[in-house]
């Protein structure tokens, strides 16, 4: 499933967006901030940017984006003039939007732009991590490990999976809220520790190897994915 992450000041256009974009089969996740859009990018397999925003100017994040190299980006924009239009293209969006917009748009847009990256996506199997230890099945939302199935909540689960999508990397729990939630929830932060705490006791005694803790940064997974 891919991973949008929205970043726009408006709160109701950015939950619209995160609606219409979650109906259609993404993972979202949102920022209202230039600043934290930076620390996310690498998380994210499209970026939707506003490029009005108060922290930062949305025309620096682009260069940022593109020093990385291959993630795509829609920019959202109130300035509709064509110069504009053409300046964020030379900045390296692959798309742009005017504002007012139909979100439904912006969907097919980031699909077609998702599509030109990588082609159609392909359906695949369940992954496996630390010589099959681990295996987690995106399309049927099960984990196994040690070839026992694992009885997750839906938060659990989406912990799990998060940490999973690239392995050794420390994901912050503003990070893993976005995930499972799909949007900033103030004050959610700290009960992620007690979600992976649960998530560990399913996991059992090696719970806390598996999903290892980064203090002060945040959680990661300690198994490395298996060679298909
Ligand atoms: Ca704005």
């Amino acid at each position: 499933m891919p991973t949008v992450l929205v970043v726009e000041d408006e709160r109701d256009i950015r939950e619209l967006l995160r609606r219409y974009l979650e109906r259609a089969g993404f993972f979202v996740f949102t920022t209202p901030s230039g600043a934290e859009a930076l620390t996310l990018l690498t998380a994210a397999d499209l970026v939707i940017l506003d490029l009005g925003l108060p922290d930062i100017d949305g025309t620096d994040i682009l260069r940022e984006i593109h020093a990385l190299g291959t993630l795509p980006v829609i920019v959202l924009t109130a300035r509709s003039t064509t110069e504009d239009r053409i300046h964020g293209l030379e900045l390296g969006a692959d798309d742009y939007v005017t504002k007012p917009f139909s979100p439904a748009e912006v969907v097919l847009r980031v699909q077609a732009v998702l599509h030109r990256y990588s082609g159609p996506p392909a359906d695949v199997g369940p992954v496996t991590y630390g010589d099959q230890r681990l295996r987690i099945d995106e399309s049927s939302h099960q984990a196994w490990l040690d070839g026992i199935m694992l009885d997750l909540t839906p938060t659990e689960w989406g912990l799990l999976a998060a940490v999973a999508t690239a392995p050794g990397r420390v994901y912050s729990r503003y990070e893993l809220v976005n995930r499972v939630r799909g949007y900033e929830y103030v004050g959610y932060e700290r009960t992620i520790d007690s979600h992976i705490k649960n998530l560990r006791r399913k996991l059992g005694v090696t719970g806390a190897d598996v999903v290892q803790t980064v203090l002060g940064v945040g959680y990661r997974l300690g198994l490395t994915q298996d060679r298909s």
